[in-house]
């Protein structure tokens, strides 16, 4: 299993490297990654002038999927837009055409007074929310900025769904579901906008192939005042992509902890990159005290999604929660006065744990 493996800027490097060092530990387990690195994002600028390097789209090309640490920096804000290391995230998601967007939500008891919600709320929270990432009103043409008959300028943007793109992302909500509790939860808004009342009917003819799934709608106004009031009654969210990028940002501070959410982005092979959500953090790079968790838990995704290992992706999962159990805190999710770890101590404890 062949995993190229893009560090990328900031704590990029730090938290990739401890991610690393939990895959190799699983040879024990007679798992054997060949892992290749090479430079993305400013780091790829630095080192070729371009933020997606050729040699990287080449090495990713072989691979069973990306780990992807994190790119940008203040350094490269005033480059170019073509230059910009965002470009290499955004070229690498078209490349490799990776259309579904996997965002975990995970509360771990132990962590669960880092959330704005009351503790028995959010304890125990495990959903996943998956988002439509290459169409829907964000790419939808025509677009722009004109003026009216009446003679008035207005904007306008189009909502735009085919049913080829329907299907691909509820055919991978429903796979993702049979890795779970085998529920999915479809948001639109199918009473105000025909795109969506269309989603919600091949959604629902996508699910005659998925018998043992059971299925739900919801409005998305719905959804979002749910994942307040009680998120723990959702397993699978899909939905499309403008609401899917305000649902997951807002599960993802149910949470509390920007330094422990894993994502993942894949494609109709399954084939996928995996990523920290939080960036490169350049206030604390360098400092070896940045969280490598949410990107050790990244590599479980990983192992789960692209290369089909599910006992190796809950072994790391399990070492994890393990981790926190033994009361480990890198400083972002340490309480107020007690004593934390750094970036490396945590890999060796989650290795330890393994
Ligand atoms: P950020 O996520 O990098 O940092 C926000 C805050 O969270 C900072 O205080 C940071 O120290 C902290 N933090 C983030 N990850 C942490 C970790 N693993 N452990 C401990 N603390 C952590 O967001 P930002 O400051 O808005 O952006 C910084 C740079 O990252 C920018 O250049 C931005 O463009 C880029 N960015 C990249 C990605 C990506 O690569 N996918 C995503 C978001 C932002």
């Amino acid at each position: 299993m062949k995993i190229a493996v893009l560090p990328g800027d900031g704590i990029g490097p730090e938290i990739t490297e401890q991610a690393v060092r939990v895959l190799k530990a699983l040879a024990s387990d007679g798992l054997h990654f060949e892992m290749e690195q090479a430079a993305v994002g400013g780091a790829g600028f630095d080192a070729s002038g371009d933020p997606l390097p050729e040699a990287t789209v080449r090495l990713a090309e072989q691979a069973d999927g990306i780990l992807f640490g994190a790119v940008g920096g203040p350094k490269y804000d005033t480059l170019p837009r073509a230059q910009r290391p965002e470009q290499g995230l955004l070229r690498l998601r078209k490349h490799f055409d990776l259309f579904a967007n996997l965002r975990p939500a995970i509360v771990y008891e132990e962590l669960a007074h880092a959330s704005s919600l009351k503790n028995e709320l959010v304890a125990g929270l495990d959903l996943l929310i998956l988002r439509e990432l290459t169409g829907d009103i964000y790419f939808g043409q025509p677009r722009g900025v004109r003026t009216n008959q009446a003679g008035e300028r207005e904007g306008f943007d189009t909502m735009r769904y085919t049913e080829s793109e329907i299907r691909r992302i509820a055919h991978a909500a429903f796979q993702a579901a049979r890795k779970r509790s085998r529920r999915v939860c479809s948001v639109d808004k199918a009473n105000v906008l025909e795109t969506t009342q269309f989603w919600r009917d091949v959604v629902t003819d996508v699910h005659k192939e998925y018998t043992d799934i059971e299925l739900s709608h919801m409005y998305v106004d719905n959804a979002a005042m749910q994942l307040v009031r009680n998120p723990k009654q959702f397993d699978v969210i899909v939905t499309g992509n403008m609401f899917g990028d305000i649902l997951s940002d807002e599960a993802s501070m149910l949470t509390g902890s920007i330094g422990m959410l894993p994502s993942a982005s894949l494609n109709a092979k399954n084939f996928g990159m995996y990523e920290p959500i939080h960036g490169s953090a350049p206030d604390i790079a360098g400092k070896g005290v940045a969280n490598p968790l949410a990107t050790i838990l990244s590599a479980a995704m990983l192992l789960r999604y692209s290369l089909n290992q599910e006992q190796a992706a809950q072994r790391v999962e399990a070492a994890v929660r393990k981790v926190l159990a033994q009361g480990l805190r890198t400083a972002d999710i340490a309480e107020a006065g007690k004593r934390t770890i750094g970036t490396k101590e945590m890999g060796d404890a989650v290795i330890a744990a393994l």
